[in-house]
Order: structure tokens, then C-alpha cells, then sequence
């Protein structure tokens, strides 16, 4: 990361849609920091909301998706008001809800998260979870979400680690069960994002996004190859990448989330569909409001 920390501020061309930012209520904010020390982790930037979104304007940011999640049963309906709430503070946020297989009346929860609280869909990390992305618990609030169309987040990539809970079988079990859905998942499906890419040429509504996967600064920290991800799958599946930046959680500036796709020398019409297009047809923003 030394080789980049001093590089003039990146200045898009495109106005971008970051997918992938965390905001979590207070208490939750400092535990979560606790953990990421304990971890040896830099957290570089704050949690507070309105510092966040600050930021992500100054950027050139137009618009993001933010989430947090439930670690046990029993938190997500105090964790999805705070979401609700933050979001309606936010003019340019959309936020997505959380829920836990271990949570009862989990429709119910579902209904109340999407129809009385406005939340655009949920958020799913199955390593922090603790459990499947394909268990059957699940199955009905799967069933609401595709039958309104409501968007699912899924941390279920081995990005960056594998576990019980990660791996593509369980997700490619999900996607045959409920073809529908409209999904992103977030790392770009790493360690097996080719696997995850091909299944966006069965799957109509899957997307991917780009978070710590394609970064450099980031590879030392997840794991990743530098570069393990070739200029030619990125072209071939331009449909259907989402920029996304894990900011505030990130150990390094936001511009080397993105800086990527500009030393890169994509196309500006690629770079374009992955900052912003595809995540306005994703999020069903009309193209005035989402550009
Ligand atoms: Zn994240």
C-alpha cells in the first residue's frame, strides 16, 4: 500500500454508487471496533454516520448502500430502526436490513424490516452469522424477498477465509432454489469468484461486487492475489459488477478501493456500468435519480 498512500485524489468521471458500506448503531460500532483491534486491525476511519457520508460525497459518491448485522438471534429488530432511522437522515443512503436464522417469526421480522421500517433488502454475512446461506429458516424470508424484489447482500465467499458457512455449493443450492432473487455478492465471490461469475450467466438478477477484492492495498490484508482478477473477466462480466468499498472498515484511503479501475486502463464505458450503471438498474433507481 506504501506505493499509493501519496498519489493525488482521484477525480471520477462517472459519478459513482459505492455498494458496499458498513454504518452500525453506537454500541454495536464500538464492539465491532474492540473485535477489529483485537485483530490487529487498522480501522483508519470513524463509524459516525454523517463523518461517513460526508466523506462519500467529497469522493464524488452520489449515492450508497449501507448495512450492518445481527451476530445472535434476538438484535436484528433493534439494529434494522437504527437502519431505518439513519437512512431516512441520509438522503443518498439506501439502506439493507439484517436478520438471523435463530430469530423467531422470521417472516414476520422480514415484513416489518421491508414494508413498515422501508428497508430495500437485507443484508447476510454468513461467517459472522453463523450459519447457511441455503437453511431452510430461511426459506420464507427468501420467498418474500423474491417476491417483491427486495435486494439480498451476501457475504458468502471465502474471502477471507473459508468456514462452514462460505463456499459457493450452499450459495449455487440458494440460487436453484429461488432463481429469482436478486442478489450481490459481495468480494466478487472470492476465493472462487469464477465460479460465482459464471452462475450471472444462469442467474438474471446476480451481480457481484467489487469490495477489498480487486484493490491492491487490500490484498495484503484479505489474502487476495494482487491482480489474481485478469482485465478480461472483469470486461466479460461488466454487466454485472458493483463497485463497493467496505469504507469505513478499510486500513487505507477510499480512493485505493477504486484507484484499480483507472491504473487498469479499462474502457470508460466498462468503468462506467461497474461505478454506476449496474448498480442503478440493481437498485432500481431511475437513471435521473440514480445519476
Ligand atoms: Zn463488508
Amino acid at each position: 500500500m506504501a506505493s499509493a498512500e501519496r498519489r493525488p485524489p482521484l477525480v471520477p468521471e462517472v459519478p459513482c454508487i459505492d455498494m458496499h458500506v458498513h454504518l452500525h448503531p453506537e454500541w454495536l460500532a464500538r464492539a465491532i471496533e474492540r473485535w477489529f483491534a483485537e485483530a490487529q486491525w487498522v480501522n483508519a476511519h470513524p463509524f459516525d454516520p454523517d463523518a461517513v457520508a460526508d466523506t462519500l460525497a467529497g469522493r464524488g459518491v452520489r449515492r450508497f448502500c449501507f448495512f450492518s448485522y445481527a451476530h445472535r438471534a434476538g438484535m436484528a429488530r433493534e439494529v434494522n430502526r437504527w437502519l431505518a432511522a439513519t437512512a431516512a437522515r441520509l438522503p443518498q443512503a439506501v439502506a439493507l436490513g439484517t436478520l438471523h436464522a435463530g430469530d423467531g417469526a422470521l417472516d414476520a421480522l422480514a415484513r416489518e424490516a421491508f414494508e413498515d421500517l422501508g428497508l430495500a433488502g437485507l443484508k447476510l454475512h454468513l461467517s459472522v452469522q453463523r450459519f447457511h446461506v441455503d437453511d431452510p429458516r430461511l426459506f420464507p424470508v427468501y420467498e418474500r424477498v423474491e417476491a417483491t424484489g427486495r435486494l439480498l447482500m451476501l457475504h458468502v465467499g471465502t474471502l477471507p477465509y473459508r468456514d462452514a458457512y462460505t463456499g459457493v455449493a450452499g450459495f449455487r443450492r440458494l440460487m436453484d432454489r429461488f432463481p429469482r432473487l436478486r442478489v450481490c455478492v459481495a468480494h466478487m465471490g472470492c476465493f472462487e469468484h469464477e465460479a460465482f461469475l459464471a452462475l450471472t450467466e444462469r442467474f438474471e438478477h446476480l451481480y457481484v461486487d467489487t469490495t477489498m477484492a480487486l484493490a491492491p492495498s487490500a490484498a495484503p490484508y484479505v489474502g487476495a492475489e494482487p491482480g489474481g482478477i485478469t482485465d478480461a473477466t472483469l470486461e466479460r462480466y461488466q454487466d454485472r459488477i458493483l463497485f463497493g468499498s467496505d469504507f469505513p472498515l478499510i486500513p487505507y484511503d477510499y480512493d485505493e478501493e477504486r484507484r484499480w479501475a483507472w491504473d487498469r486502463g479499462l474502457l470508460p464505458e466498462v468503468r462506467r456500468k461497474i461505478f454506476h450503471d449496474n448498480a442503478a438498474r440493481f437498485l432500481g433507481l431511475a437513471a435521473a435519480d440514480g445519476g
